[in-house]
């Protein structure tokens, strides 16, 4: 045909090996257009050759791969157009090629997450250099999940962004552990602050304390000081109570036990705080001790509460026993001191009296008149004496009743409220029958409430020397026809048959310190009640006393 030709083939060169080589030929026309000569040139082409066979087979592989491999890869034009996704990437949405690129592929980014997305690519974009993005990704069934999305640039020789590759990456797993840990975490935080409650763990052997921050806030740790050694943490605790809780804690570390220690310690500031601290030895697999891990509870506010309550209630016990008991010896001394007043200068009188009057009759002369008048005005102390006994005794019988109706059992219940702590404190086993159908009756709460608790004092004096058997005491309340019965039965001492009459008579008492006046002022406050009181040895050891007021 005559026109230049160009091809490629390999020949073989003087030591038998073939090398690619180009050939280009050109033909030389004379001046009517006839071919006169060929000009041939050959060039040595097998390097470049190799070169692109291998360039092939490297982009072959390279497009297998990139199909292959389980992420979700992709190409972008330097203005950020996307131009490819792998296989992996238009299964994954759904989408084919067509519709994924340039921005296609965002339609199947979560709403929320677009604008976001968006912004981080467009400064990547701006700023030429890798970055990535969190965003939620539809998969073709719908589905959700998150994913991290990561680009790179591809720079020409003058830096030029020619190109963006990205992986994106689902990180849906990751994100719910993140978030579940997080949640957890913020529980326990929370748990921990709720509780007062702060977590600490020491690495036995680096020395290192950590700490919680709940349990930073308890201790208050100053800027220069080492929250991270265990001297912090000794220090803090109250000079009595450090001896007794670091030996307590280098016993755990030594035997490996589990620690326990309640504590006070001392602020910065000087206010103290009480804690309770428990550990827990970890051992590794050589059972070596590892560390100890442990909570420490800030139980300040508790104590001081119960310490309080404590406090009050044991106030209010001795009250109301200082008062049962006052208005028992208050009337007893008041008793006394009047009948000792009251007769004392009468009797004195008397004494002077008689006196002068024997030594009137007794004189020479016995002085008649002098005597009748000593005599008459002895007379006149006596009947003052007398005078006075009657006052008093019509002060103890006769004394003002508050009369409303009453529910003996609602009473009896108020007493056993009052004492039973104190029978606690005693040992004594009190058991209550109160019965269902109890009428009320017509009485002086405070004062049948106070014969009650007589009955109830003696009984557990009674019984207060037993030791070989159970102190038990019975309170029973029954209806007995027109009457309502209260009976208290003690396995106490017990009393002798010729004791009976004696026992409600004033000033009779076989204790120590006993006045002697509490069944005798139980009786005329159940007799002004128009009822009886009275006491029976028991079958068994004790006795019982019991009352019945009329309905
Ligand atoms: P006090 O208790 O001060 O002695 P009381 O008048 O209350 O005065 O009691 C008088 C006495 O009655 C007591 O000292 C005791 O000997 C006897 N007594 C009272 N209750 C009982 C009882 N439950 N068991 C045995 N003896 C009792």
């Amino acid at each position: 045909s005559g026109k230049p030709y160009d091809f490629e083939a390999r020949i073989r060169r003087f030591d038998g090996v073939y090398r690619w080589l180009q050939v280009r030929g050109l033909p030389l026309r004379d001046s009517t257009g006839q071919i006169v000569r060929w000009y041939v040139l050959l060039a040595d082409v097998d390097d470049r050759k190799r070169a692109e066979d291998a360039m092939r087979a490297s982009e072959r592989n390279l497009a297998l791969t990139i199909n292959t491999i389980p992420v979700l890869a992709w190409s972008a034009a330097a203005d950020g157009r996307a131009d490819f996704f792998n296989n992996h990437y238009l299964d994954y949405l759904g989408f084919s090629a067509e519709e994924a690129r340039g921005w296609g592929w965002t339609s199947a980014i979560h709403r929320d997450d677009l604008a976001a997305l968006d912004a981080t690519w467009q400064n990547i974009l701006a700023s030429g250099a890798s970055g990535e993005a969190e965003a939620r990704m539809r998969r073709h069934d719908g589905a959700y999940r998150w994913f991290l999305f990561r680009a790179s640039p591809l720079h020409d020789e003058n830096g030029r962004v020619i190109r963006w590759y990205g992986v994106n990456i689902d990180i849906e797993d990751r994100k719910r552990a993140e978030d579940a840990l997080r949640r957890s975490e913020s529980f326990l935080l929370e748990i921990q602050r709720i509780s007062h409650t702060g977590g600490w763990r020491y690495d036995v052997a680096a020395g290192i304390v950590e700490s919680s921050p709940e349990i930073q806030r308890a201790y208050k740790p100053l800027p220069t000081e080492d929250i991270t050694k265990p001297p912090f943490w000794f220090d803090r605790i109250h000079a009595e109570d450090r001896p007794r809780v670091e030996a307590e804690f280098e016993r755990c570390l030594v035997e490996r036990s589990e620690y326990q220690a309640g504590y006070r310690i001392v602020l910065p500031d000087g206010s103290i705080r009480y804690q309770y601290a428990t550990g827990h030895p970890i051992v590794n697999d050589d059972g070596n001790l590892v560390e100890f891990i442990g909570a420490s509870m800030d139980m300040t506010e508790h104590w001081l509460a119960t310490s309080e309550l404590q406090q009050a209630s044991d106030a209010l016990r001795e009250l109301q026993m200082t008062m049962s008991r006052a208005v028992q010896v208050a009337t007893v001394a008041e008793l006394a001191a009047s009948i000792a007043h009251e007769v004392n200068q009468p009797l004195s009188g008397i004494i002077t009296n008689a006196s002068t009057c024997v030594r009137m009759l007794d004189a020479d002369t016995p002085n008649i008149d002098g005597a009748r008048e000593t005599a008459r005005r002895t007379i006149r102390d006596g009947n003052r004496a007398a005078d006075v006994i009657a006052r008093l005794r019509a002060l103890f019988s006769k004394r003002e009743l508050t009369l409303e109706p009453l529910d003996l059992n609602d009473a009896t219940r108020e007493v056993i409220a009052l004492y039973s702590s104190d029978l606690q404190r005693n040992s004594v086993v009190l058991e209550s029958k109160l019965a269902d159908d109890l009428p009320q009756i017509n009485g002086d709460r405070i004062q049948i409430q106070q014969v009650i608790l007589n009955l109830l004092h003696n009984a557990a004096d009674a019984m207060a020397a037993v030791s070989d058997r159970q102190r038990e005491l019975l309170i029973r309340t029954e209806r007995e026809g027109d009457r309502v019965r209260l009976a208290v039965r003690d396995a106490g001492v017990g009393i002798e048959q010729e004791q009976i009459d004696k026992l409600f008579d004033p000033f009779y008492s076989t204790k120590s310190a006993g006045m002697g006046i509490g069944l005798s002022i139980s009786r005329s406050i159940i007799e002004s009640h128009h009822g009886r009181i009275w006491a029976t040895p028991n079958d068994g050891p004790g006795a019982t006393f019991a009352f019945t007021i009329p309905v």
